[in-house]
């Protein structure tokens, strides 16, 4: 009798396997770490081979910690760190080079070529992303053009090319399965996602042949069957892990939002079956889809620090011993007496979009203590995620009224209540706290009809209700504008 769900979690630094129940309860886990490799500033690998190995070392180990029988496991899905490009030889099944890593900007040139060139609009209109080094397509063409011999052997046929999900499926078939998703194909720059397919021109442009390209599938369906220490169990969900996450909040409908506070703040919002073409520099994606179901699409904005101011506190000012003591001392003042921190320390990003733009700490007075720089670190996390929201409402032209959540900082009960507050909507915070792993294993037991109906509802959430007086929200909104345009000074000044 099969019993549970395996999820693959491949994320920028570990490696995890979860196993799930009927309830989609979480019933072992194991993680494991990887290096990191940093050849020159702003470059960014990892070795292809540590990604797999320890992938796999984490999925023996938890199902050999669990107890839990192979033959007891229904399907397995995969979530995966998006836009990372790996390239590798079809015959021998060896890497050419290191994963290139979403983080890395050694193609940042090339996208300026690109952008001087005019191919901005195009790329928008046929993939909804911003032309950015980090997405796959400019780390494929990098590859290509310089790595010995790649281009020739791609122009042969002999390279294949995937993104993780990619990656790991095909060394777990034993290279028999070279397949993605549509969540994972859209962070490549090379997907038209109006007509879900390849687009000829933008590989062209690329100089990338279509024949390294894996085939691109719906999130949840059978690709192919593992041996999963001597069982055969069907690989059977795949999305990239911000859209999993989506899933996993159960954010199925049209203007159903989720963001993840982690490092930095991915907010994601489900627009229905047709993308939304931002005008107000967010991107449109494709959001997970099971097989035979209409295309879902979402809107993406990202905050660059997130979670990340609070490390800042901790690290650099030392007025905390732990992220979670932001609370309490937050906690020690009525309000931010009126000091605002923007933390824009690599620049700010959506809607904003000034690369340039460094931090400020505004609205200083004498009376201004250490809860009060506390509170407004905590306070900016929201006012910035508040500010992608606010161009998401434009772009999509309608109200979003509720916001799941998950991420390390989504514990701080004073920020989910201050998001509520600013956005004039209500925080659900629901129990499972594996919103990545369990949208994987949702979309797999989807395929294999383990998960009959989904289990979002059957959660216990904790929700945060809206409470703050319309201008009391207005005025410390013109407060915060007033930091983000002095933050914008800071750039000019530069
Ligand atoms: P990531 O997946 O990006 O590594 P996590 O989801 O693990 O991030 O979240 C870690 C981040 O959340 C850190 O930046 C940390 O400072 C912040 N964080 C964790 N707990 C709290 C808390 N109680 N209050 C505020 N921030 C927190």
């Amino acid at each position: 009798m099969k019993q549970y769900i395996l999820a693959l979690d491949e994320g920028t630094t570990s490696a995890r396997s979860i196993l799930f129940d009927r309830e989609c309860n979480v019933v072992c886990m194991a993680q494991h770490e990887f290096p990191q490799i940093y050849p020159r500033p702003g470059w960014v690998e990892q070795d292809p081979m540590d990604i797999y190995a320890n992938q796999y070392s984490s999925m023996t180990e938890c199902i050999a910690k669990s107890g839990v029988s192979p033959d007891e496991i229904a399907g397995v899905g995969v979530t995966n760190q998006r836009e990372t490009a790996i390239v590798w030889n079809k015959r021998t099944g060896k890497p050419v080079y290191n994963a290139i890593v979403w983080q890395c900007r050694r193609t940042a040139d090339l996208c300026d070529a690109l952008e001087r060139q005019g191919c901005a609009e195009l790329i928008a209109q046929k993939t909804g992303l911003k032309l950015d080094a980090y997405f796959s397509g400019t780390k494929i063409k990098w590859i290509l053009d310089n790595v010995e011999g790649a281009r020739e052997l791609a122009n042969r046929g002999e390279l294949l090319f995937g993104t993780v999900d990619t990656w790991l499926l095909w060394k777990l078939t034993d290279g028999k399965v070279h397949v993605t998703d549509r969540t994972n194909a859209s962070r490549t720059m090379l997907y038209n996602i109006n007509t879900c397919e390849w687009d000829a021109e933008l590989c062209a442009l690329l100089d990338i042949p279509v024949s390294m390209l894996p085939e691109v599938r719906s999130s949840s369906e059978i690709y192919g069957e593992m041996n999963l220490m001597g069982a055969h169990v069907p690989i059977c969900g795949i999305a990239g892990d911000q859209q999993a996450a989506l899933y996993g909040q159960g954010c199925l409908q049209k203007g159903d939002l989720k963001i993840t506070y982690g490092t930095g703040c991915f907010l994601l919002a489900n627009t229905g079956n047709a993308p939304v073409f931002s005008r107000r520099g967010l991107v449109a994606t494709v959001a997970a889809t099971c097989a035979g179901e209409p295309v879902q699409y979402a809107l993406e904005g990202s905050v660059f620090v997130g979670g990340a101011v609070i490390q800042w506190l901790r690290d650099e000012l030392r007025m905390i011993k732990d992220s979670a003591d932001s609370e309490y001392f937050a906690r020690k003042v009525r309000d931010n007496g009126g000091v605002y921190i923007v933390p824009a320390f690599a620049g700010l990003g959506a809607p904003h979009w000034h690369m340039r733009a460094r931090g400020v700490i505004t609205g200083l007075t004498r009376g201004a203590g250490v809860e009060h720089i506390i509170r407004a670190a905590l306070e900016s996390i929201a006012y910035q995620s508040d500010d992608v929201i606010t161009a998401m409402r434009s772009d999509m032209n309608s109200d979003i009224r509720v916001l799941k959540v998950d991420g390390g900082a989504s514990a701080n009960n004073l920020l989910m209540q201050f998001q509520a507050d600013i956005s004039d909507l209500e925080v659900i915070r629901p129990a499972q706290k594996e919103a990545t792993a369990a949208g994987a294993a949702l979309l797999a037991g989807k395929a294999v009809g383990f998960y009959q109906d989904l289990l979002f509802d059957k959660q216990l959430n904790t929700v945060f209700k809206p409470y703050m007086a319309a201008d009391e929200r207005r005025r410390l909104l013109d407060g915060w504008r007033r930091a983000v345009k002095a933050c914008l000074a800071s750039e000019e000044s530069l």
